[in-house]
C-alpha cells in the first residue's frame, strides 16, 4: 500500500491569536515578530494515522507531501522522523496565495504524478486558515471517495474503514481504496521519534517538484483562476457593556434589575 500524507507548515499555533495582527488593506495576517513555523497540529496526527497503518502492514510506503516554501522541509523532516519513507516538497512562486481549489489542484496533480497511490491522508483542517476543505477538494479532483474527520482508521482487504467524529457521537464508514481520509485529534497524540529515527532522516529522499513539473501554470494558479475571492479579512469588534445595579440594599438592587429587564422587555 502507498499512503501520501499531506502536511502543512503554519505559524506556531501555541501563540495566542490576539498577538497576530490583521492588515485589512492587504487582507493579510501579520504574525508577531520572531514567530516560528511548525507543523499544523492535525497533520502530525495524520502522520500518526499513517504510521498506525504501517505498524499493521510494514511493507506500506508512506510519502510525506507538503506545498510551501523551502523552509517547509522542516515539517517534512519531522514527519519523516516519525517513520515516513520519502518526502515530496511542492515549491514554486506560483504556489503562493492559492485559494482552496488551486491548493487541491496542486496536491491532487502531484498525487496523480506519484502513481499507484492507494490512500491520501489529510488533517481535518489546517490550524491557520481552518477551512477544512483541502481533503474533500483533492478527493473530488481525483474522483475518489472522501471519508472525513476520523478518530480511528483501518484498511481491511482494500477497504478503508474510518470511525468518524460527529457532534453527538461517532459513526463508522467504509470506502474502497483508493480514497482520501481526513483525521481528527481524537485519534491520539503523534508518536515521538526515537533518536535513531531522527538520525535516519538525513538518508531519506525529499523530491522537489515545481509547477512546471506538475504541468501547471499561471492559467490555473494565477489570481484569475481562483474560485474563491477573499472579500474582507478583519477582527470582529466585540463590545461588552456592564452595568452595576444601584440600590442601598440587595432587595432594592434586585427591584431595580427587575425594572430594567422589564423595560428591555426581557421579562
Ligand atoms: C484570495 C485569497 C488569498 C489567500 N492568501 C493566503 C495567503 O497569503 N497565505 C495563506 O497561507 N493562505 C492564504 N489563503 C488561504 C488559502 O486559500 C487556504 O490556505 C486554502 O484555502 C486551504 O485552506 P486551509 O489552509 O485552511 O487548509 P484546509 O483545507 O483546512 O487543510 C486541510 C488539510 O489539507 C492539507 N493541506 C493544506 N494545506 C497544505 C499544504 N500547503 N501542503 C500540504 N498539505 C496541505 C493538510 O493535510 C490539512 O490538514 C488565501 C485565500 C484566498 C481566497
Amino acid at each position: 500500500m502507498h499512503i501520501v500524507v499531506c502536511v502543512k507548515q503554519v505559524p506556531d499555533w501555541d501563540i495566542p491569536p490576539s498577538s497576530f495582527k490583521i492588515d485589512e488593506s492587504l487582507k493579510q495576517v501579520v504574525p508577531p515578530p520572531g514567530v516560528v513555523d511548525v507543523p499544523s497540529q492535525f497533520d502530525m496526527i495524520g502522520v500518526e494515522a499513517a504510521m498506525l497503518l504501517k505498524d499493521e502492514a510494514p511493507d506500506t510506503k508512506v510519502t510525506i507531501m507538503s506545498m510551501g516554501p523551502e523552509a517547509v522541509q522542516d515539517t517534512i523532516k519531522k514527519s519523516l522522523a516519525m517513520g515516513g519513507d520519502e518526502g515530496l516538497l511542492l515549491n514554486d512562486t506560483l504556489f503562493e496565495d492559492l485559494d482552496w481549489y488551486q491548493l487541491a489542484l496542486v496536491l491532487s496533480t502531484a498525487i496523480k504524478k506519484l502513481e499507484s497511490v492507494d490512500l491520501v491522508i489529510c488533517g481535518r483542517q489546517a490550524v491557520d486558515w481552518d477551512m477544512g476543505v483541502a481533503g474533500s477538494g483533492i478527493a473530488e479532483l481525483l474522483g475518489w471517495p472522501a471519508l472525513t474527520i476520523g478518530k480511528s482508521i483501518k484498511v481491511n482487504d482494500g477497504t478503508l474503514v474510518l470511525e468518524r467524529v460527529l457532534m453527538d457521537g461517532f459513526e463508522t464508514v467504509e470506502a474502497q481504496l483508493p480514497a482520501v481520509a481526513t483525521i481528527s485529534n481524537e485519534l491520539g497524540e503523534p508518536r515521538y521519534p526515537k533518536l535513531q529515527q531522527i538520525m535516519q532522516v538525513k538518508k531519506k529522499q525529499v523530491t522537489v517538484w515545481s509547477a512546471a513539473d506538475l504541468g501547471l501554470d499561471d492559467s490555473q494558479l494565477g489570481a484569475d483562476a481562483r474560485k474563491m475571492t477573499l472579500e474582507r479579512l478583519y477582527v470582529p469588534v466585540t463590545a461588552v457593556e456592564c452595568e452595576f445595579m444601584e440600590g442601598d440594599t440587595p432587595e432594592e438592587k434586585a427591584q431595580n434589575l427587575a425594572k430594567k429587564l422589564a423595560e428591555a422587555k426581557l421579562i
